[in-house]
């Protein structure tokens, strides 16, 4: 076996308690063992939860598939999440639309909306919210669009977007966020905590962050390609 740091041959050393053959490195003078019984362990256990969590598995679905226990999943997720570099947006006069939807949370019964903004052209995601939908839990967010300086910003007539858009930039109308409400059906689909009329729900907003961060900037963690199933 190749050391897992330093790709040079291992001795042998020994067995660990479970019996399996171990190993050690002479460069970096450390034991490691081939494989781990317990699967949490496998290198390619993240993408495999992201790509579950991000194609309808709720949390138990994915402990159910990958046989490693739900706490576990949730701090994978939450630790993948941190690890994400929000993409910087160098683009100017563009139009945008904000938008919001209703998620399902223990912690904010009947309160908790993801609300974010896409660019109309290129349908990036650039900000997301999640929590309350007043003014002030909406400001970072519009913020960092009027920071882009756009040309328009589409919103529906809720009254938040009315106090902190300038008037000259802002159209409302029902009409003119149809390019996020198609988004919003792709979160209910492809999220499973945030799909209607099911049992399917978050505990906390930290949870529900991470794995909408991940749905929408995942592809920035950069996990390597998953070995072919046989
Ligand atoms: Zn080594």
């Amino acid at each position: 076996m190749n050391c897992k740091k330093c790709q040079i041959p291992c001795i042998k050393n020994g067995f660990q308690n479970s019996g399996k053959q171990r190993y050690y490195c002479k460069l970096c003078k450390t034991s490691q063992q081939e494989s781990y019984t317990y699967k949490a362990y496998n290198k390619h256990i993240e993408k495999r939860i992201y790509l579950l969590v991000t194609n309808s598995c709720g949390i138990n679905d994915i402990s159910r598939i990958l046989k490693i226990s739900r706490h576990t999943v949730k701090s994978k997720l939450l630790l993948m999440s941190e690890r994400i570099k929000k993409p910087i947006f160098n683009e100017f006069a563009q139009k945008y639309e904000i938008d919001e939807i209703f998620a399902k949370v223990t912690a904010l019964p009947n309160n908790c909306w993801v609300t974010y903004a896409i660019n109309r052209e290129t349908k990036q995601v650039i900000d997301v919210n999640i929590g309350k939908r007043g003014a002030k839990d909406l400001d970072k967010l519009v913020n960092r669009i009027l920071l882009l300086k756009p040309k328009r910003v589409y919103t529906d007539k809720w009254k938040s977007y009315k106090t902190l858009i300038p008037n000259h930039l802002h159209r409302m109308g029902k009409t003119l966020t149809n390019n996020i409400e198609r988004y919003h059906l792709n979160l209910r689909t492809h999220i499973k905590c945030l799909s209607r009329k099911t049992i399917c729900y978050c505990k906390s907003v930290k949870t529900l962050t991470a794995i909408v961060s991940l749905y929408f900037w995942g592809y920035t963690l950069n996990f390597k390609t998953l070995p072919k199933v046989r």
